[in-house]
């Protein structure tokens, strides 16, 4: 199965993603996790990413597109993509990629939250710095800023503040939500109400999947 995870940020994509590579046995391919890795190790694509991530802006399509040959000419199995395409250009190289690999793109699964939740859910939210398991303060029970899977160090995303968030919701608008249309003009788009709880909405996608 090859899956794309499509939707504004902070709607949950990455929190799905994870627990639905667990269920189908799919590898889950988060660009933005991509690049944090790069960032931790410093690399001249972490140093050049940085920036522009806590600018709330994009990285150059050229720059993700060759990530994501990369990865995806290695896979061996299903995946899911989580956080790629998010611009038009993106979207065609992707399905040229495929075109060549042969890969047939199941469903484009489009979760969405109003932009009030949206805010709210960003401005709370926290990962941890070892497992990568995400959290919500309004929701979860932290204690000494520690994750509960792992015992790892909680963070904030540096791009997760008020400034860059409106930011990343614009960019969004412009350049990441044609998109949409473009996977809805080829009959892969399927909507996901978002609004309700992690385990509501994994039931909503799992049903549209099967088992
Ligand atoms: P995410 O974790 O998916 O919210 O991604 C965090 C940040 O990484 C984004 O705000 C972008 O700056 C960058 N990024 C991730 N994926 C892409 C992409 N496909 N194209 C451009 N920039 C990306």
């Amino acid at each position: 199965m090859h899956i794309i995870l499509f939707g504004p940020p902070g709607v949950g994509k990455g929190t799905q993603a994870k627990m639905l590579s667990e269920k189908y046995n799919l590898m889950h391919i988060s660009t933005g996790d991509i690049l944090r890795a790069e960032i931790a190790k410093s690399s001249e694509l972490g140093k050049k990413a940085r920036e522009i991530i806590e600018a709330g802006k994009l990285v150059p399509d050229e720059i993700m597109i060759e990530i994501i040959k990369n990865v995806v000419s290695s896979t061996k199995n299903g995946f899911i993509l989580d956080g790629f395409p998010r611009t038009i250009v993106q979207a065609e190289s992707l399905d040229k990629l495929f075109n060549d690999l042969k890969i047939k793109i199941d469903i484009v699964l489009y979760i969405d939250v109003d932009e009030k939740e949206i805010i709210r859910r960003l401005e709370n939210r926290l990962s941890c710095s070892v497992c990568g398991k995400i959290f919500n303060i309004m929701i979860d029970k932290i204690e000494d800023m520690k994750c509960t899977n792992c015992g790892g160090k909680l963070t904030r995303r540096e791009d997760d503040n008020p400034e860059v968030i409106i930011k990343r919701m614009k960019i969004y608008k412009d350049s990441t939500e044609p998109v949409k249309e473009y996977y809805k003009k080829k009959n892969l788009l399927s909507f996901i109400d978002g609004s309700g709880s992690i385990e509501e909405v994994f039931e909503s996608i799992v049903n549209k999947l099967g088992q």
